[in-house]
C-alpha cells in the first residue's frame, strides 16, 4: 500500500468584492473585483499564503483579470 506523507492543497477565498463593469467570457455573467486570498496547505497545516485582487465572475468565479 502505497502512503502519500505530503498532502498539498490549495485554497482560495474571496474575502471582498464588489460589483463592477463587465462581462465574463465564458458564461457572460456579471463581473466584481475582489480581495482574493489563497493559502497553500501542506498535511492541512498552512505554510503559504498571499493576497490579490482580481476581477472574477459572480457567477461562475472564472478570474478574469488578476492584479
Ligand atoms: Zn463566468
Amino acid at each position: 500500500m502505497v502512503c502519500f506523507c505530503f498532502l498539498v492543497d490549495q485554497t482560495r477565498k474571496i474575502q471582498r468584492s464588489k460589483p463592477v463593469a463587465g462581462i465574463c467570457s465564458r458564461c457572460g455573467g456579471g463581473a466584481s473585483v475582489a480581495d482574493v486570498k489563497s493559502c497553500t496547505r501542506v498535511c492541512y497545516v498552512p505554510f503559504y499564503w498571499k493576497s490579490w485582487r482580481a476581477i472574477i465572475c459572480t457567477f461562475c468565479g472564472a478570474i478574469l483579470r488578476s492584479y
